[in-house]
């Protein structure tokens, strides 16, 4: 008798929600790295495929191994792959066991792995690229916790001065008065391990225009379950998708107990059919793809009208 072959490991998981893309793979208590290329951004690295090297910052939400196990390899990686060194964004309480675990490391290795520890605290900011920035906030779970938006700040006319010619404008600003306010586009959120809390009435979280969250419970009999883990059950959802003001909503952090067709029977008695179009499954691989390739049709037809 042959034996069996080995089993498969999970796709990445990818989205293109325009302008960004939403890589990864997230599976409850397994593994859990979301990439957002374009903003060079990783959430969690539980594990660390090769297109999640390319992020410059990872930011952590919490320390279970899911979503922390390939810290290390992401700045062992990088810095063998001549990449730069990484950083990781985290809260303060895990930067002194982030860093004894890397000191552990380098005693392990021989050698020493370049790496950037940046601590945030909940509401704390950080400048990632030109006017974007990577804002934490706090969440409930069963170790310290933070979830993150990424924000855009747009430079913006005052709204009294709308409407002056621009000499007059010219002449305001030689005057050496402010004629711009700043407006914030949050565009990314993602919550990381969570139970409901006070943070799904936050502004930024619910104006987000992709929210990447976690369901880790979808059945309609594993309330106790979220419960006792402090996860986010589909009843959560549900209250969450009534208030998101979110084009996409993108699922991460599935048990891997309920199987994709009965996610969606699961989703859609949950949700109703009328929000079904903003539900996306990360680790839909087949969904995804078909939705990608129309993507790639409708962007080849565009191109020879
Ligand atoms: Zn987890
Ligand atoms: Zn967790």
């Amino acid at each position: 008798m042959i034996p069996r072959q080995p089993v498969r490991q999970p796709r990445l998981g990818c989205l293109y929600l325009p302008p960004y893309r939403v890589e990864g793979i997230s599976i409850a208590g397994e593994q859990t790295v979301v990439h957002v290329p374009e903003l060079d951004v990783a959430f969690d690295i539980g594990l660390c495929p090769r297109a999640a090297l390319s992020a410059k910052y990872v930011a952590l939400s919490h320390g279970h191994m899911d979503h922390s196990a390939a810290l290390s390899y992401y700045f062992s990686q990088r810095n063998f792959q001549g990449m730069g060194t990484g950083t990781v964004v985290c809260h303060p309480d895990l930067a002194g066991p982030v860093r004894r675990m890397l000191k552990a490391w380098a005693d392990i290795e021989g050698q020493q792995t370049p790496f950037t520890i940046i601590e945030i605290e909940p509401d704390q900011e950080l400048e990632i690229k030109g006017a974007f920035f990577l804002r934490a906030f706090k969440t409930e779970h069963t170790a310290t916790s933070l979830g993150f938006v990424v924000i855009e700040k747009r430079s913006k006319l005052r709204k009294d001065l709308v409407g002056l010619e621009q000499e007059e404008l010219m002449a305001l600003k030689q005057k050496g008065e402010q004629i711009t306010r700043i407006i914030e586009v949050p565009l990314v959120c993602y919550t990381g391990d969570t139970m409901w809390g006070a943070h799904f009435e936050r502004e930024d979280v619910l104006g987000a225009n992709i929210l990447i969250t976690e369901c880790t419970f979808i059945e309609p009999a594993h309330r106790s379950r979220a419960a006792v883990g402090k996860h986010l059950h589909v009843d959560d959802l549900a209250r969450l998708v009534r208030r998101t003001r979110a084009e996409h909503i993108v699922l991460t952090h599935l048990s891997r107990r309920t199987n994709m067709n009965s996610a969606y029977r699961f989703l859609e008695m949950a949700l109703g059919e009328q929000d079904m179009h903003r539900i996306h499954v990360l680790m839909d691989i087949r969904r995804n793809q078909e939705r990608f390739d129309q993507q790639l049709d409708e962007a080849q037809r565009e191109n020879e009208a």
